[in-house]
């Protein structure tokens, strides 16, 4: 009877150290703890600032293509099939085509069929603003981003496990950062 009650203690033990060793891992990898979230699990640079980044047209105009700012400032679709991302494979962060605020991440794109980069979390829910959106008839959510507001795309909830959603979103939109690339800015 003793002996079954150390093993069980022993075992319990060893969870717990076990719980304790990942856990600290965890905290080593993360700059600033609160800033991970969600499955994507990217780290954020330190001291992010959120701030609302607000120009002219003009200046918008100057600072994008003529075909990002169409999307981005515009709220314009590219076609299908024809933006940058909607195959890429690549491991890394999608950022804000306007701004870089790091959005999306390549372990939570998904193969949608649709011809736009498909994810089915942002990297933090406040790093995006969703906007009901009724324009051309239609009942949908408008994504955009939360920092200098230029249009992402669109979120529906017919997306995959686990959160059932499909933020659709614009090639023109984003930026793709290598994972190295991106790894390597937040350790400068
Ligand atoms: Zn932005």
């Amino acid at each position: 009877m003793l002996i079954k009650q150390l093993l069980v203690l022993t075992a319990a033990m060893l969870v717990l150290v076990a719980c304790n060793q990942a856990q600290k891992s965890q905290s080593a990898q993360k700059a600033s703890e609160e800033m991970k979230d969600g499955a994507a699990g990217i780290e954020l640079p330190a001291g992010l600032n959120l701030e609302k980044i607000v120009k002219s047209e003009e200046e918008w105009k100057s600072a994008l293509s003529e075909n990002q700012f169409y999307v981005l400032r515009k709220a314009g679709t590219e076609r299908a099939f024809t933006g940058e991302y909607w195959n890429n494979k690549e491991e890394g962060v999608y950022t804000c085509g306007g701004c870089q605020l790091p959005l999306f991440a390549s372990n939570t794109k998904f193969k949608s069929g649709t011809g736009w980069p498909s994810f089915w979390e942002p990297i933090k829910t406040e790093l995006v603003t969703e906007i009901s959106d009724n324009s051309y008839g239609m009942r949908r959510v408008e994504v955009v981003c939360a920092r200098c507001d230029g249009h992402l795309g669109h979120v529906f909830p017919d997306g995959p496990e686990p959160t059932g959603l499909r933020y659709c979103i614009n090639s023109l939109s984003l930026d793709f950062v290598p994972q190295k690339e991106y790894q390597a800015k937040l350790d400068q």
